[in-house]
C-alpha cells in the first residue's frame, strides 16, 4: 500500500529506492531525509521547485535559506556566466581582483568586519573563526550556546538538539555530543551556555574566563529564535571585560535580517563573524570577517608583528594556518556579489521583510480561526511555525510545541504544493509574490481542514 505522499510522488519513491543502494540512506546530508522518502527535485524557477513527478511547489526551504533571490535569478546567473566567459576559466587558483571587491563590500556592510578570508562553506567559516580566536587569545576552550548549530564538526557538534532529560540543568547545561564518533576531548574542551539567560551565562563565564578563548553564537538561534537585546548587549560587555572573543555565526542571519546581518540590527560589533549561504548566491561558500588585529594573525607576510596575547616572551609566531583549494572561487564570488547588489537596491529588503511579516500574520490568523495554539517566531526573512503558547526564547522552550500536529500539516502542505521540509523553518525570498503568499495561506487552511475531517 502506497503512503499517501507517495501517491503524488511515485518517481521520487522509485529514485529513492535506487539512491539507497549506492548512497547511505539515499541522502547526501542526513537532514535531507524525510519519511517515507525525500522528494527528488528536477527544476527550479523563481519561488518554485518542480519535482521528478512534475509537481510544482512554492519553496520555503530555499536551500536552507541560501536562495534569498529564489531559483535562477537572472542577475545571479548572468554574473556567474559572465565571470566564466570573461576569465575563460572557472577558477584561477591564484589571488584575483574579485576577492578584494567582495571583501570591500562586506567591510562596508558589516560593522564587525575589517578584513575577510573566504572558505567553501559555513562550516569551514566557523571552524576558521574558532581557530583564529584560540590562536589570538592563547586559551584552550570555546563556549557555545545550547541548541546553536555551527556546522557538523567535532568541536561544535555538541548540544545542538538537546534531549531535555540528558542535557543537565537549564542554567548549566551538560555537553551532549550529537553524533557517535566525537572524541571525548571535545566534550571536555567545550563549555555549553544557556541561551537568553544572561545571569547564568555570566556566572559560567566569570568562573571559566581564564580558559575560554571565544563564545560562538547564532545571534538568532536556528535563524528564528532571537537573542534578547539586553542579553546581547550584556554579553558583549561581559566578553569584552573578560577578554573572551565574541564570534557571531551569521551563516543564516547574514543578509537575511539586514543586508549587514544581525549585528546591524543589534548594534553589536562582534570580534569575528562567520558568513555563508546567501553570500554564495546559491554556490558553496563561507567567509570569516573580523577585526584587523585579529584577522592578521593568518597573514603569511606577517601583516603586523604577530604576537598572540598568549606569547609573553614576544617571540614571533607562525601565521595561523588557513588553506583551501577553492577558497575565493571567482564564479562563486561573482554570484554572491550580484546577489548582494540586488539586495542593496532600494526597496528589495523592505519588500522582502514586509512580505514575510504579511505571511506570518496571515498564518497566525488562520490558526487562530481554527483554534490551534500557534505563533510564528522569527526575525527578518526567516521564521518558524510553533504550535504552542508562551514565549519561545531557547531550544528547551521548543519542547512545548505540538510537533506531531505540525508534522501532519507539513505533509498535507507538500501534497498541496507547499515545500517545507516537515518541521523546518520558513525562509522567504525576494521573488515570492503576493499570490504565492495567498496560495500558501489557503493551503494551510485546507491542510488543517483535511486533518480535522
Ligand atoms: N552555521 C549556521 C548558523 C548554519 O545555519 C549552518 C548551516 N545550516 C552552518 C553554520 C554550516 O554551514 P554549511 O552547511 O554551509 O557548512
Amino acid at each position: 500500500k502506497l503512503n499517501p505522499l507517495s501517491r503524488h510522488t511515485k518517481n521520487s519513491a522509485a529514485l529513492f529506492e535506487k539512491a539507497k543502494k549506492v548512497i547511505p540512506g539515499g541522502v547526501t546530508a542526513n537532514i535531507k531525509y524525510m519519511a517515507p522518502h525525500p522528494i527528488m527535485m528536477e527544476k527550479g524557477h523563481g519561488s518554485r521547485l518542480i519535482d521528478v513527478d512534475a509537481n510544482e511547489y512554492i519553496d520555503y526551504l530555499l536551500c536552507y535559506g541560501a536562495l534569498i533571490l529564489g531559483h535562477g535569478h537572472s542577475r545571479v546567473y548572468e554574473a556567474a556566466m559572465n565571470q566564466m566567459k570573461k576569465a575563460g576559466t572557472t577558477i584561477f587558483g591564484t589571488p584575483h581582483r574579485l576577492e578584494t571587491v567582495l571583501a570591500e563590500k562586506l567591510i562596508s556592510l558589516f560593522p564587525g568586519i575589517e578584513m575577510v578570508r573566504y572558505t567553501n562553506s559555513g562550516l569551514e567559516a566557523t571552524l576558521l573563526a574558532i581557530r583564529t580566536a584560540a590562536a589570538y587569545t592563547g586559551k584552550p576552550k570555546i563556549a557555545k550556546f545550547e541548541g546553536h548549530y555551527h556546522g557538523g564538526y567535532d568541536q561544535v557538534l555538541l548540544s545542538v538538539n538537546p534531549e531535555i532529560d540528558m542535557a543537565g540543568d537549564e542554567t548549566e547545561p551538560d555537553v551532549v555530543p550529537e553524533s557517535p564518533g566525537i572524541p571525548d576531548y571535545y566534550r571536555k574542551n567545550t563549555v555549553i551556555l544557556p541561551f537568553n539567560d544572561i545571569d547564568a551565562t555570566e556566572t559560567i563565564l566569570r568562573n571559566r574566563a581564564h580558559e575560554i578563548s571565544a563564545i560562538i553564537m547564532e545571534p538568532v538561534q536556528g535563524g528564528f529564535i532571537p537573542a534578547d537585546e539586553i542579553f546581547m548587549t550584556k554579553l558583549r560587555e561581559i566578553t569584552e571585560e573578560l577578554g573572551i572573543l565574541l564570534i557571531f555565526d551569521e551563516v543564516k542571519t547574514g543578509f537575511r535580517l539586514t543586508v549587514g546581518g544581525a549585528q546591524n540590527l543589534y548594534h553589536i560589533k562582534p570580534d569575528l563573524t562567520a558568513l555563508g549561504k546567501v553570500l554564495g548566491g546559491g554556490f558553496p561558500v563561507g567567509a570569516v570577517g573580523g577585526k584587523k588585529e585579529i584577522m592578521e594573525i593568518s597573514a603569511p607576510d606577517g601583516g603586523r608583528d604577530i604576537l598572540t596575547a598568549g606569547a609573553e616572551n614576544g617571540s614571533k609566531k607562525d601565521p595561523l594556518f588557513h588553506s583551501g583549494t577553492y577558497n575565493g572561487h571567482p564564479t562563486v564570488l561573482a554570484s554572491g556579489l550580484a546577489t548582494i547588489e540586488v539586495l542593496e537596491e532600494e526597496g528589495t529588503m523592505e519588500a522582502l521583510l514586509a512580505d514575510t511579516a504579511l505571511l506570518r500574520s496571515g498564518l497566525e490568523d488562520i490558526y487562530k480561526c481554527h483554534d490551534i495554539p500557534m505563533q510564528t517566531v522569527g526575525k527578518g526573512s526567516i521564521f518558524n511555525i510553533i504550535l504552542a503558547e508562551g514565549s519561545i526564547r531557547n531550544y528547551r522552550d521548543m519542547a512545548k510545541a505540538n510537533s506531531t500536529l505540525r508534522s501532519k500539516i507539513d505533509y498535507e502542505l507538500l501534497k498541496l504544493g507547499i515545500y517545507t521540509k516537515p518541521l523546518n523553518r520558513y525562509s522567504m525570498s525576494a521573488v515570492h509574490s503576493r499570490e504565492d503568499i495567498e496560495r500558501t495561506l489557503d493551503a494551510h487552511d485546507k491542510a488543517i481542514k483535511i486533518i480535522r475531517k
